[in-house]
């Protein structure tokens, strides 16, 4: 009997859901080749928050191993007022989550999550400098069309080309994402940084393996051990009306950092006076929208859901995506466009309950006193696997 052909699949962006679509795929047999706008692999040196659902995937794909090696487990998540540093609450996070939810609350650099699923892939799987001008059906194929005049067919194209995605834009229309009235800046210094006792009368503390937040009416900043513990990872949340960069990454300094923190308790101001380069970004997002697909081209990850990361969610639902993807075609290798119905009808309602939340959730933290956090156990009970 013939082998069967394989089926090719091209994914455009190699963003956490493109490279994770890509091992998924290839560990099911399906020819998928990576095409990357930028001109070499990398990503932006910045810490990610992986939920006990987004460890899930990991460990359907054989990688929990790999992950547990490049990440960091905090003991316990502490919460901050922003202004005398008092201790809102202290969670326990250390065997809590994985007995309750099948898995940990880790924390990674953005390179070493990167770096794990790019040496799942062949060398001459990922090709880069291709910037994607759009795809479309061209017969029973889909074809992607790139910038340099070059086209590729395939049986599947998956925009995975984030937020400002191309093939969404060719797919879908050419509206502009939103402007969430929240900027934030990254930043790693050394774990050494964190204070240990502070706030009235010395009465918060911190140790070096705690993931600590201060929430403030006009932010909220996330400082969060990555690597083997010996760094800091800072998101510093900031409520603006206006984005005015035309990029919506853009370097920026320690003192412009410390400058929109005015009035913040010096703790935190001490931990950003260690501040060495750090960015700041426009956070966008759009309304969730009920299609994905047309033919056999379909949008994952930012694309197709981008979400505020008042939840630290966006990366978490791109590479839940990634599996899924996997998944569903493997289902129906006779029937591809099934097998993208069956991946858009698991996906769309819970990444747009993830997007609608994260805005509440921003919103929440807006206001005075904020309330108790809404629940994230039913995104972090999801096993995609048994999806
Ligand atoms: C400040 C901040 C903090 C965050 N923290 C977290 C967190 O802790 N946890 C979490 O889960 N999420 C977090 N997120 C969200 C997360 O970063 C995104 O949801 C995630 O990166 C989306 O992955 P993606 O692969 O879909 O898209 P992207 O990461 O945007 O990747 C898209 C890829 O496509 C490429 N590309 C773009 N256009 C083209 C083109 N035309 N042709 C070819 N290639 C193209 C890009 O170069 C890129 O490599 C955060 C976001 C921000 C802004």
């Amino acid at each position: 009997m013939p082998t069967p052909r394989k089926l090719k699949v091209v994914v455009i962006g190699a963003g956490m859901g493109g490279l994770c679509a890509a091992v998924s795929l290839r560990q099911r047999g399906f020819d998928a080749h990576v095409y990357e706008r930028a001109p070499a692999l990398g990503e932006y040196g910045a810490g990610l928050q992986l939920g006990p659902n987004c460890f899930k995937a990991f460990r359907g794909l054989g990688l929990e191993a790999r992950l547990r090696a490049n990440v960091f487990e905090p003991v316990n998540m502490v919460s901050i007022k922003w202004d005398d540093a008092s201790l809102r609450y202290r969670e326990p996070m250390k065997g809590f989550y994985e007995p309750k939810f099948g898995a940990p609350y880790t924390l990674a650099h953005r390179g070493d999550l990167h770096r794990l699923f790019r040496e799942q892939l062949p060398d001459n799987c990922v090709s880069t400098g291709k910037h994607c001008t759009g795809a479309a059906m061209r017969g029973a194929s889909a074809v992607a069309t790139f910038a340099d005049g070059s086209e590729v067919e395939a049986d599947i194209v998956i925009g995975a080309d984030g937020i400002r995605s191309a093939i969404r834009q060719q797919l879908f229309g050419a509206d502009q994402p939103r402007y969430t009235e929240q900027m934030a800046w990254r930043a790693i210094v050394p774990i050494d940084c964190v204070p240990r006792a502070f706030g009235p009368g010395g009465s918060t503390t911190l140790a070096r393996d705690e993931y600590h937040g201060w929430l403030g009416p006009n932010g909220h900043v996330i400082c969060y051990p990555i690597g083997n513990g010996d760094q800091l990872n800072i998101f510093g949340g900031h409520v603006s009306a206006d984005w005015v960069e035309e990029s919506w990454t853009t370097p920026s300094s320690r003192e412009e950092m410390i400058a929109a923190h005015a009035g913040w308790n010096e703790a935190l101001l001490e931990i950003y006076s260690h501040v060495g380069e750090v960015f700041k970004w426009g956070i966008f997002d759009r309304d969730p929208r009920p299609e994905w697909r047309v033919g056999r081209i379909v949008l994952l990850g930012d694309a197709a859901h981008p979400t505020m990361p008042t939840l630290a969610q966006g990366a978490n639902m791109a590479i839940e995506d990634g599996y899924v993807i996997g998944a569903c075609l493997d289902r129906h290798r006779d029937d591809p466009e099934a097998g993208l119905r069956e991946f858009v009808a698991k996906r769309q309602p819970r990444t747009a309950r993830v997007t609608l939340q994260s805005r509440r959730q921003f919103a929440n933290n807006r206001m005075i006193p904020p309330p108790p956090p809404l629940s994230r156990d039913w995104i972090f009970e999801h096993d995609v696997t048994k999806d």
